[in-house]
């Protein structure tokens, strides 16, 4: 069936790529607990590639997580990834079916169809293009890498990268409404336990309050994020910011709670890392304790990752910015909320910014939709960039 669905698809047709895509459920298991994963939307997409000339390679990133590599044009010349998540969020709540791709209004509707099938769609339909373009030509290489799990915890793009696969930049094509986004924000997770005494509820001369010691240090959080946090800042990202995200704790109405474990989010903005965020949290744990014996906290950093920034005058970001101009577009720089793939990216060492089709306000959303033409915009934008880029054509 797939292979019937891959052959209707006419080389280069990113509007017609996007509806077979979000027809196809691609829950990511991680979140879902029916999701199915990438395994179907892969095989699809890889079938279509290889149709449309390109040499495929589907890869385990973890048992029955798929990535779909696929390389056009020549290797040893410059290259450029394109770079989409396969895999979509859960559907609870959604106000219209997500799987059948109902167009309505120049829109297809579905999950994931801004994030971010439109996006791989338009990345894939541009790789042929820009070669079409160049006639026998393309001195380059394009690799499109088609990944699974972005959405919880990157398994695909960190197999990507632990495989071995480079390029000299990419592009994220992440819904950024046709904006240039080179940076986004980073996070922390951090997990603060308070330690208390229990006791009778009545012997406030024993008992230590484990849960007020919380409520101390979430005030101590609180000035951070409205004194300090305000002076820090990126020109494209503003300030970082902190909020608590869980808390839990206590016995019962007549006993000092013993224990208090309240979670913590850091969203960071470029130049700041994991251990200099728990070193601000513990230095507030530190002044605490300096007021107070009773106060002791641990703290721990359970989950982090990297923001992303690549410089605007960066050659990816000057080669996309004139892609554009020439397209007829506006060339609007921006910063994305949002974390992405495009961090890991950066880590490796792979300049990667973010474009794409669609609204990052639509992702996750009870009504997803794209707009055709958007799609078909961007495509338009990300061939031209491909072929001057690996052609070296225009580059200052
Ligand atoms: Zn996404």
């Amino acid at each position: 069936m797939a292979v019937t669905a891959a052959g209707s698809i006419a080389r280069g047709d990113a509007v017609a790529l996007t509806r077979e895509l979000v027809r196809i459920d691609s829950r990511n298991p991680s979140l879902a607990a029916s999701g199915p994963g990438e395994r179907v939307v892969a095989g699809t997409l890889a079938d279509v590639l290889r149709a449309w000339g390109f040499r495929v390679d589907v890869r385990d990133a973890a048992p029955g997580r798929p990535n779909v590599i696929a390389r056009i044009g020549k290797s040893g010349g410059r290259s450029l990834m394109f770079n989409g998540h396969l895999d979509v969020v859960g559907v609870d709540g959604m106000v219209h079916d997500p799987w059948n791709a109902a167009e309505r209004d120049g829109r297809i509707y579905g999950r994931g169809s801004t994030d971010m099938k439109g996006g791989v769609a338009a990345m894939c339909a541009a790789a042929a293009r820009a070669v079409d373009a160049a006639g026998g030509s393309f001195d380059g290489e394009i690799i499109v890498a088609a990944v699974a799990d972005e959405e919880f915890e990157s398994l695909g793009t960190r197999a990507l990268v632990e495989w071995g696969v480079r390029a000299d930049a990419a592009i994220v094509t992440e819904p950024t409404r046709l904006a240039i986004m080179p940076a986004h924000r980073g996070f922390v997770w951090l997990e603060i336990t308070t330690h208390g005494r229990a006791a009778h509820g009545s012997r406030w001369d024993i008992g230590v309050d484990a849960i007020r010691d919380a409520g101390l240090l979430l005030a101590e959080l609180d000035r951070l994020d409205s004194d300090e946090l305000p002076r820090r800042g990126h020109a494209l990202l503003g300030r970082p910011s902190i909020h608590a995200s869980t808390i839990e704790g206590g016995i019962g109405m007549s006993t000092y709670p013993d224990r208090c474990v309240l979670r913590v989010e850091r969203r960071t903005i470029p130049g700041e890392t994991a251990d200099q965020v728990r070193a601000e949290v513990e230095a507030a744990c530190a002044r605490l304790a300096s007021r107070r014996a009773t106060f002791h906290a641990d703290v721990r950093v359970t989950v982090s990752q990297s923001p992303s920034d690549v410089p605007v005058d960066a050659p990816i970001v000057r080669a996309l910015s004139r892609a554009l101009s020439a397209s007829g577009e506006a060339v609007a720089i921006e910063g994305m909320s949002a974390w992405t793939d495009a961090a890991l990216l950066n880590d490796a060492g792979i300049p990667a910014i973010l474009f794409g089709p669609g609204d990052i306000a639509l992702a996750h959303a009870a009504e997803e939709w794209v707009a055709t033409e958007e799609i078909e915009r961007a495509a338009a934008v990300l061939a031209r960039l491909a072929g001057d880029w690996c052609t070296q054509r225009g580059t200052v």
